[in-house]
Order: structure tokens, then sequence, then C-alpha cells
């Protein structure tokens, strides 16, 4: 009995695109349907440990035969085979993440013209690449869980059919009948579909791209060898043909060699293909750990992060092998979450393998294993940031913002780790610098790291509370990022260095005791101004104070010790009812030509203070980004004042 069915429709523009589009590196179904019958292997291995029904073995092979007369080449493998259902769900439908995008990418790469399309051939594409090179393909599988087993037969057009087969043994086989080779005007072949027919090419193939399958990719070899006499010597000049099984691959993972032996293309390579990107990764780090817990470790960092990378379904983890053998695709436990955007393997000797996942999750093994690898990255981009500060400002582009979330979880406990990765723009210097970069040129007599935020220099430039920190021409870190203020109160010191929010604290420790006096002597002779401003505005602030920091601007606004103007807008920003308000102080500036006219003002016509003080107050709400209390009062009381002015 025999079921033709149809394609998908997304399976039938994938088909059709990858039959149609990819002329070049034809080559690399081979190492796409040898990756398949590797990961079938290995299905079939981390079953068996848990299900008695499956056999124990231990001589899984993939093997590859050819045809020369029927132009077939088969690829067979005792992994886990498919079920009649399973047929239908995996080569009847495109399903995997990968295989989708790839779909995409050839779609889009089409629309502009196809140029392309040639290094897209490079990633992973699946089953239906067998149809690049075949014009039928034949699959015999069967499975552990059906009695019987199943052909699937197509021709890569609409249709599939789906029969019993008379395979007996578990696992599937591929057969590719080639297409007819195709030739120019000029006779010249432009598509070689005998080439996979030569068991060199398949040779040179299975190294070029397969190289690191765990299991052995057998073939039989062709060699001419000397013929041999009745007693077993060499015939001089007689040569007989012998056909050798020989194992193609040389079954080492790729993060198994040693640095010197992987470039960076089959790195890159192999990142694409493993983790379904496009682009090649923007850093990788290899290394072995040996101690207590052995293994191996390949990590990636992406070009471009994941676009979901900050949102609650994005997975994070690490794949995860017990001797070369696939366990898990994505160990949360072996990656913190700041660093969630890192991809790559771990292979390790001693997890054991009859370990449930569940049990594995629970593991202590995992969490030094993590421990470990934080380290490891973090030393590894230390080093990036000493040596390459380019290629670190193209990580913190991306990741920075992962790096300060890791300082500021669980109350900073990770400080001492990751606050030397930190950098931020600053007024003085013209590069991204670290704290310690800060303090090493901090002026003479300068205690604290001083902080704004802002969009640019220009913005904090022009805030007057900068007054002060511009006369002594001490530098200013300028943050950008929502987090920021957050992580540096989290953070509290560098060192014995305090950072300081420049709208923000007393500052007390730049005046000098001079000027503090003469402070103190104004704010006497001024109380009963201040105390008619306190009570103006005693609903809007906490406080009226002559300013130390002021030297040029009239007035500003400042906050508390507490939560910052920036921390404020923040909160208010995000989805919560726990609105929290910082607090807010006016500073006037005693020795302004302003605070003069207010004496004055105060003197003559006392009961106009009050006006003066709102319109003081919400100039300063302006300046920090704030909307004023009232906008209708405020727009009236300058028009009153304009009015007065002019007649004037
Ligand atoms: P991917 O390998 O990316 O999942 P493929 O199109 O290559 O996508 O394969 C689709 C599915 O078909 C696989 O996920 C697997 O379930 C099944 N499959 C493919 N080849 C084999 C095989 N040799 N043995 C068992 N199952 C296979």
């Amino acid at each position: 009995m025999s079921e033709i069915k149809e394609f998908k429709t997304e399976s039938k523009r994938l088909l059709d695109l990858m039959i149609h589009s990819i002329y070049t590196n034809q080559e690399i179904f081979l190492r796409e349907l040898l990756s398949n019958a590797s990961d079938a292997i290995d299905k079939y291995h981390y079953l068996s440990l848990t299900d008695e029904k499956l056999p124990k073995r231990n001589d899984y092979e993939i093997h590859i035969s050819i045809d020369k007369k029927e132009r077939t080449l088969t690829i067979s493998d005792n992994g886990i085979g498919m079920t009649y259902e399973e047929i239908d769900d995996n080569l009847g439908t495109i399903a995997k993440s990968g295989t989708l995008a790839f779909a995409k990418k050839l779609e889009e790469a089409q629309k502009e013209g196809g140029e392309n399309i040639e290094t897209i051939g490079q990633f992973g594409v699946g089953f239906y690449s067998a149809f690049i090179v075949a014009k039928k393909v034949v699959v015999d599988t069967k499975s552990p869980y059906s009695e019987k087993a199943y052909r699937f037969t197509s021709t890569g057009e609409d249709t599939y059919e789906i029969e019993e087969s008379q395979k007996v043994t578990t696992g599937t086989e591929i057969t590719l009948y080639l297409k007819e080779d195709t030739k120019d005007e000029e006779d010249k072949v432009v598509n070689d579909y005998e080439q996979f027919l030569d068991e060199y090419t398949i040779q040179y193939l299975v190294k070029k791209y397969s190289d690191y399958i765990r299991y052995p990719i057998t073939m039989y070899l062709t060699k001419e060898e000397p013929k041999l006499d009745e007693q077993g010597k060499e015939i001089e000049n007689e040569y007989e043909e012998v056909r050798t099984l020989t194992t193609l691959n040389s079954m080492i993972p790729i993060w198994k060699k040693s640095k010197n032996e992987v470039t960076d293309e089959a790195l890159n390579d192999f990142y694409m293909q493993k983790f379904y990107d496009f682009e090649k990764p923007m850093l990788h780090l290899m290394f072995n750990v040996e101690g207590n817990i052995n293994y191996s470790t390949l990590l990636f960092i992406p070009n471009v992060p994941p676009r979901n990378l900050h949102s609650i379904d994005y997975e994070k983890g690490l794949q995860l092998y017990s001797k070369g053998v696939f366990i898990m695709d994505k160990c949360k436990e072996l990656i913190p979450d700041y660093l969630r955007f890192v991809k790559g393997i771990v292979d390790s000797n001693d997890l054991s393998l009859n370990i449930s996942r569940e049990m594995l999750q629970q593991n202590r093994v995992l969490q030094l294993m993590q421990k470990n690898i934080e380290k490891k990255i973090l030393n590894y981009l230390a080093t990036i940031q000493k040596d390459n500060f380019d290629k670190y400002l193209e990580f913190y582009k991306n990741y920075g913002i992962n790096l300060k979330f890791g300082a500021y979880e669980n109350y900073g406990s990770k400080k001492e780790m990751l606050q030397d990765l930190l950098i931020y723009e600053s007024l003085n210097a013209n590069k991204m610098i670290s704290f310690k970069e800060y303090v090493e040129q901090m002026k003479e007599g300068q205690k604290d790291i001083y902080y704004a935020s802002g969009k640019n220099k220009e913005e904090v430039l022009a805030m007057p509370q900068m007054d002060i920190v511009k006369k002594y021409g001490y530098d200013v870190l300028i943050l950008k990022d929502d987090v920021d203020e957050f992580l540096l109160k989290i953070l509290n010191k560098y060192n014995d260095h305090e950072f300081k929010s420049i709208n923000q604290t007393s500052l007390d420790d730049l005046t000098t005791e001079e000027e503090k006096e003469k402070l103190e002597t104004q704010e006497k002779d001024h109380k009963e101004l201040l105390d008619a401003l306190k009570d103006a505005l005693k609903d809007n602030v906490k406080d009226v104070v002559l300013s130390k920091r002021l030297v040029d601007s009239p007035v500003c606004l400042v906050s508390g010790d507490g939560v910052s103007f920036e921390m404020e807008k923040v909160i208010d920003a995000m989805p919560t009812n726990d609105k929290i308000k910082a607090e807010r102080i006016l500073e006037i500036n005693p020795n302004h030509e302003l605070f003069q006219s207010l004496d004055q003002v105060f003197k003559e016509t006392p009961e106009e203070i009050k006006d003066y003080a709102n319109l003081l107050y919400n100039q300063a709400l302006l300046m920090e980004g704030f909307k004023p209390t009232n906008s209708v009062e405020f727009s009236n009381l300058m028009c009153k004042l304009m009015i007065k002015s002019i007649k004037k």
C-alpha cells in the first residue's frame, strides 16, 4: 500500500528555492545529510540509556556507498530512524527554525538579485538540500518504535510517496539519484553531479565538512595494490583492485581539537551551522578545564544580538555534551543570566550519562562549571578590552548593557568581577573610559568620581549643576542607560572613590572653608527671603538653599541622596504602580544678579515673592526635563512678568 501526499506550502517554496538557486556550493548536501545521520545516532544513544526497549549498542556507524551504474549515492546510519508519522512531520514539512530562517534569507537574497545566494550555502539547510543534486530521493527508515519500516520517495516536486519498506534494521538509508550533468553550448560541464560518484571527492568532502562527526563515516575505497603470489610475495608490475572499508573522518569534535589545529574559518563555519546564524561570530573562546571536573568548552558571541535577547521568551543556555555525545541543547545552568547572549558547547567527561535530564538540572557540578565559565569569559573580555579596544567597543555597544545588569543584580554581588569591564563616555576623555582610567586621571585633591545623566557632552556641559565641577576641571562620566544611575548607586564606590552625581549630594568637598563660611553668613543675612521662598514652595520642594555648586547659573534643582531625578523618570516609565519621587531641593546662586534682584523685590513688594518662587521652581523643573507643575499658571506668570518689564 502506498500513499501520495503533498508537501506543505512552505516546504514547497523552500524546495523550489533550493533546487533553483544553489548552483555553487552544491556539495553542502553531504554535510547536511551526514549531520542528520549523526543526530539520529545521538538520539538513539540517548534514548537507549533510559529505555530498556532499545538494545544498547556500540557499533554506531554512518556508511556511504556509491553505485556508478545506477548513479546513486547512499548514506545510511544506524540511528533512531523514523516512524510513519515522523516521516510525515519531519520530511513533509519544514519545522526547524534554522531551516525556516534559511528559507527567508534565500528568498530575500533572490529578491536582491541573487548575489548573496552563494554564501547562504554555508548554513544549515537540512534534508531538502538533497534535492540540490538529486532528481529523486528515496529514504528507507525503521524506527525501534514502529514494527514496520517505511519508504519515502520524492522527486522534490509537489508530492512525496510513503509506502512500506523492506528495511529490517533500525536506522535510515537515504539514496540520492543524481541529476544528469548539464552542459553549455560549448559542451562544457556546467553542473557536475558526476563528481559525487567519485570516491575521492566524497572522501575529500567528508574531511572538509564533517571531520568532527563523532561516529565513523565509512566507505569502501578502491585501491590498486600489488598482486601477491602463493607465498604472499609481491609480484612485480602486477596489480589488483582492493576495496577496503575505510573510516573517512577523524571523529574529533572541533572543540576537542587543540587551538592551533583549528582555523578561524573552520570555527566560523561551525558556529554558523550549529547555531543557525547568518553571520560570523564577533568573538570566540575555546578552553579546556582540568581538575576536579574536566571539560572542553567552545564559546561564541554572536555578531548581532538575537532580537529577543532581552525578552522573557529568550532561552539562554549552552549545549551540553558528555564524552562527545549530545545531551541537551540549552543547558541554562551553565551560564549566568547576564551572559545569556553567549552561545556554545560544553563537553565533559565527568558527567554521568545515566543521569536523567531533570537530575542534571540539579547538578552541583553544573554550577561549578558555570562559575568557571563565567570567570573565563570575563577574563577573556578583559584581555580584549586591553589589547583590542576597538573590538571591545564593538562588543560593548551590543552587550555592555548585559554587563551592567550583571553588576547590578543581586545587590551588586558581582561588583568585583564586573566593575572594571564597565566603560563610560566622559567630559574630558575622547574615548570611553573605565573607572580605573577615570581615577588615574583625577585632578589633584579630587576624591570622588562624578557622573551626570545626559544624552551627550553638550547636554551635560549645559547643566547649571556643572558650574563648580567645570571650575575645578574635574571629569564627569556621562550616563546614558536607564540602569546606569541605579547601578552606580549599588556599586557605591570604586575602590575608595565614591560615585557622586553632580545634581545630588552636598558636594561639600568642592567648597573651601572660606566659601563655606561666606555662604553661612549669606544664609543668615537672607534668612527671611529664604524662608519666604520655602514657604511659597512648601508643597513642592523639601528645601530652598543657597547653592555651593552654582557659579554662573542662577538656580537649579537637585535631589536628595536617595532616588535621583533620572531614577524617578526611569521608574515612572515602568509599568508599575509603585511610583517613587526624588526629593526636590531648589538651589539658588547667592552671587548671581538674580538673587540680588529677588532680595530687592522682597524688601519692596514682599507679596510678589510667591510669583517669583513659582517661576524659579518651574524653570528649574524644565532644566531637569520635567514638566512645570501647572503649565497654564506658569505661562500666565511669565506674561505678567514680561508686561511688567516692558512697561518699565
Ligand atoms: P533539521 O536537521 O535541521 O531538523 P532536516 O530538514 O535536516 O532539519 O531534518 C528534519 C528532521 O528529519 C530532523 O529533525 C529529524 O527528525 C528527521 N531526520 C532527518 N534525517 C534523519 C535521519 N537520518 N534519521 C532520523 N531522522 C532524520
